[in-house]
């Protein structure tokens, strides 16, 4: 089998130790990241955008078109006529056909009415019993026949075999008429598929609100995510977690579901029809033709390999480069999804499927929101390494298709395969595209850092000594303070620090940033040693400040608190669905029966932003909900079960 897993070992080891210890010296490249914000223009907020009715959303299944059906069940009529389907292996094939299971009693919980304008959905279409139907599995349209994926993985670094949709089945895509975005709708938690292995086909409401939000808070971030339509509670259905719990569905949607682990599995079985049929379709129908892949390499990511590269070396760079974007923002705001397996790795690069993912409560970078990870294999500090560790499989999926260059079209490769003579120059040319795809990892993750974190600390301008000065110094401060991270950066935001030009004011100022759970109110300090250390503390903090203050007034207006304060707070959230804000909201739902927190919640989170989202009347229950962690609350981990 060709190549062999150990050839890349060397790339991998590699170019993990330098995304590691290069972090803040490495020279950064000055690029334009514009392109990077047309990604995602977060919510505006705006109440409705016009959009069709669901009957009238131009709706398509291109995936199931293009690519080979489970061969046991070849036809949706064949679906039909079956059983649900027994677990099992499903080979030379990228999907089952499979309808979600019926279940009559539902209750649509919530909507987003951010995704409904990203779908082109009329608002209002969610009050139609076809809305209610179709995202409670009750419903399909009958000539776009729903299916679920077939993909592998590793997880926590061991191969696991084939895993696929064991939960989520795919009903169509739709085109927003206006943006001409096609989207990919999912079913999460609606029955059993031939991917389920041993377990249920359901998702408990629990896991299904801490999706539902977050995949609609990392929007509102701005953050490369899979987005949520919709939550519907399925009352009468339960399932077996740590107890008996109530079961629901989200309707998500993507440009695409197809992950890493999708390719991992042909690879594994070497299986090269349905490697390039994948990425074929990956290149023509999910990045819209080689023209979208991006350009040659430049000189700062490594030059060109010998000769041009071909369409599948431009597919896996990009996928690269998007996947160091991303991980960048998860970096720059604190965000950890808890399991980055390789299947849950996208090739878009989107953040995709929500665990025990958490956002930074007191900064900590060995933290990992997982508490069954115990080798701190998804901690926030590791989370780059890791998605590289995952570039690399994909790498080695694809290595053959790009590792030939303009030979993978040739008729002889096309009839006869690999000659034995075409194995040790491919071998060299595809660890050289692996390994300069590290390069570009590496400087497209540190650019796009620099840049959030520049625009977070209220920059104009990108400087390489931040990275050392400013940032480096901030998060040691908040390691070894014990202070919150989001809350750092949107209390920089509020100081008034053009009139902080003495060291006092700046002492002063150095309160706002503690909370319950810092160093210096930690149990076991006597009150005296506390007062002494909270003074030292503060003193800290005060020198941090000054640095900053002189950083700001290096640049034109950089003291203008006003326009300073007007920009910072426009990355620096208020709010976030933080873990105890999750469980507070689970419990409120769950447990008394209240629906409109629901609501509140999504629309703090599509808005994060702002400074207040209700009436006045509301203003105090938001505070509570921005503040402070409660103290027994912090750094609350979730287990895989879900
Ligand atoms: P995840 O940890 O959500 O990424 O899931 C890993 C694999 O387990 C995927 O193949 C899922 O489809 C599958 N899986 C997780 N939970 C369930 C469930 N309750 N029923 C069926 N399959 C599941
Ligand atoms: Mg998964």
């Amino acid at each position: 089998m060709f190549p062999p897993q150990q050839i890349f070992q060397q790339a991998a080891t590699h170019s993990n130790r330098g995304v590691l210890r290069a972090l803040p010296r490495l020279l950064l490249l000055s690029r334009n990241f514009s392109s990077l914000m047309d990604i995602n223009t977060g919510y505006s907020g705006m109440s409705s955008k016009g959009g069709v009715t669901l009957d009238e959303l131009p709706k398509s299944h291109v995936f199931t078109d293009k690519l080979p059906p489970d061969p046991n069940v070849p036809t949706p009529q064949v679906a039909d006529s079956n059983q649900r389907p027994k677990p099992g292996l499903v080979k030379n094939a990228a999907f089952t056909w499979i309808k979600p299971e019926e279940t009559p009693d539902y209750e649509l919980l919530a909507v987003s009415p951010a995704a409904f304008d990203s779908i082109g959905l009329k608002r209002g279409e969610e009050k139609e019993e076809g809305f209610g139907k179709l995202v409670s599995g009750n419903k399909i349209f009958e000539e776009h026949y729903p299916w679920a994926q077939c993909y592998g993985g590793y997880q926590f670094g061991h191969w696991a075999g084939q895993l696929g949709d064991g939960r989520a089945i795919s009903l169509f895509e739709s085109t927003n008429p206006s943006t001409g975005v096609r989207y990919e709708w999912q079913l999460k938690g609606a029955g059993t598929t031939p991917y389920s292995r041993f377990a249920d086909g359901k998702a408990v409401l629990r896991s299904s609100i801490r999706e539902f939000i977050v995949s609609e808070a990392l929007h509102g971030l701005k953050i490369p995510t899979t987005r949520a339509l919709s939550l519907t509670l399925l009352p009468k259905k339960k399932a077996q977690r740590e107890t008996i719990e109530s079961c629901a569905i989200v309707t998500r949607f993507a440009q695409s579901w197809l992950r890493v682990g999708t390719f991992d599995l042909p690879y594994s079985r070497n299986d090269r029809n349905l490697t390039r049929k994948l990425a074929d379709y990956a290149i023509e129908e999910v990045y819209g033709g080689v023209k979208n892949l991006g350009g040659p390499r430049e000189e700062s990511d490594g030059g060109e390999p010998d000769g041009e590269p071909n369409r599948y070396e431009l597919f896996y760079r990009e996928v690269v480069r998007r996947n160091a974007r991303t991980v960048a923002y998860w970096q720059a705001y604190g965000f950890m999804n808890g399991v980055l397996n390789t299947d849950n790795t996208s090739i878009l690069g989107l953040s995709l499927d929500f665990g025990p993912f958490s956002f930074m409560d007191n900064f900590d970078p060995s933290f990992t929101p997982n508490h069954d990870d115990s080798s701190l294999r998804y901690s926030y500090r590791n989370q780059p390494t890791i998605i590289w560790w995952n570039m690399v499989r994909l790498g080695e999926s694809l290595a053959e298709l790009f590792g030939l260059g303009s030979l993978v079209d040739s008729p002889q490769y096309l009839s006869s395969g690999l000659q034995p003579s075409q194995v040790e120059p491919l071998t060299k040319r595809a660890e050289s595209i692996i390994d300069r795809a590290g390069i570009e990892y590496k400087t497209t993750f540190i650019s796009t850092y620099q840049t959030l974190m520049s625009q977070r600390l209220g920059f104009q301008t990108n400087k390489e000594i931040d990275m050392e000065n400013h940032f480096t110094t901030a998060l040691d401060l908040m390691e070894k303070l014990g202070l919150d991270f989001n809350h750092f950066f949107r209390r920089l935001a509020d100081l008034p620090i053009s009139h902080m030009g003495d060291e006092d004011s700046r002492v002063m100022a150095a309160e706002h940033f503690f909370n319950e759970n810092s160093a210096v109110n930690m149990p076991g300090l006597a009150a005296r040693d506390k007062l002494k250390e909270k003074e030292k503390a503060k003193k800290e903090i005060a020198e941090w400040l000054g640095k900053w203050r002189e950083r700001l007034a290096e640049e034109d207006g950089g003291l203008d608190d006003e326009r300073r304060q007007r920009e910072m707070k426009k990355v620096n959230p208020r709010f976030l669905p933080k873990n105890w804000v999750l469980d507070e909201l689970i419990n409120r739902v769950q447990r008394n029966g209240e629906r409109d927190i629901l609501h509140k919640i999504l629309d703090m989170s599509l808005r994060p932003f702002e400074d207040h989202w209700g009436p006045e009347s509301e203003w105090a229950e938001e505070d509570r909900l921005c503040g402070d962690v409660p103290p027994q609350d912090a750094g609350m981990q979730c287990s895989c079960s879900s």
